[in-house]
């Protein structure tokens, strides 16, 4: 009899994580968003796809990855992130991991020492300590995983470690058919016991100079006349990050000389963008 209702308990959890995915799917396709240049969108009014119930059993940590689908594809990552979640281990080492569409690419002339992918964790190594999980690794630019992710991943880091509290959080890679590689990734948070952080952002899987063949990962174009770190310095909707103190920068902002290394970060995108992240203008600069 126990045995019996155990395995009812099993199904109706499969049950409903079916379910919500496949609410969440649903919801998803009615998501329209092609690159337009900027690197970050705003979806749904910034309001995170949560359901109500979704943030009532938040309140404890927890943390689910979704299965690969048919194509092999990293589908979903989701996690009530709490300072237990952190890793107090360090990261090791994720090289035996093959995220669909992983073909690694190398151009000096465009990229420096970088490698064009990254294996990029959906949930961030520092938020939930998840190392070679195969379910939370996506083939993502070296851009999108170092300067359009972090950002956020470090303003969520910074907030539950200050505060102790929850940000229910989710990331969902979105792809265009059959692509093997993520076209863009939507962000989502929001934190339970007040209401400080709370975003829906899609981040686009790009870089600079380099023109991407989702399908498979594939290098249609590397643009050499294109400067890399020049294409970075010379945009006009750059600025700094306190990813602590949520204060936003211009570049040439005496304050921001202060901010100390881990929380200092280079926002490309515009003023309203920063705001809608959550960062406030700083004083002294008026961006
Ligand atoms: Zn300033």
């Amino acid at each position: 009899m126990r045995r019996k209702i155990k395995k009812i308990v099993v199904l109706v959890v499969a049950i409903s994580s079916i379910f919500s995915y496949l609410y969440f799917t649903l919801n998803q396709k009615e998501l329209e968003y092609s690159f337009n240049g900027s690197y970050y969108e705003v979806i749904n009014n910034n309001i995170p796809y949560f359901t109500e119930e979704e943030i009532e059993e938040a309140e404890e940590s927890y943390e689910y990855y979704g299965e690969l689908d048919y194509l092999g594809r990293v589908t979903y990552a989701q996690a009530s992130l709490g300072v237990d979640l952190m890793p107090s281990e360090d990261r090791e080492s994720i090289s035996n991991i093959y995220p669909s569409g992983f073909n690694q690419y190398t151009n000096e002339e465009v990229l420096g020492n970088n490698y064009l992918y990254n294996r990029s964790h959906l949930i961030a190594f520092m938020l939930a300590g998840e190392n070679d999980n195969e379910n939370n690794l996506i083939t993502g630019t070296n851009f999108m995983n170092q300067e359009l992710m972090l950002p956020l991943e470090k303003v969520v880091y910074n907030y539950i470690t200050k505060e102790n509290h929850h940000v229910l959080y989710r990331v969902t890679p979105l792809y265009d058919k059959n692509d093997l590689v993520a076209t863009a990734v939507l962000m989502e948070a929001q934190s339970i016991e007040d209401d400080d952080i709370s975003f829906c952002i899609l981040v686009y899987n790009v870089e600079p100079c380099i023109e991407i063949d989702y399908s498979d990962g594939e290098v249609l174009n590397a643009d050499v006349e294109c400067d890399y770190t020049q294409t970075k310095q010379t945009d006009e909707s750059q600025y700094i990050l306190n990813t602590n103190s949520l204060k936003y920068h211009r570049l040439n902002c005496d304050d921001a000389d202060d901010i100390a290394a881990f929380n200092k970060e280079i926002l490309y995108a515009n003023s309203a963008t920063a705001r809608m992240m959550g960062f406030e203008p700083c004083g002294n600069c008026k961006p």
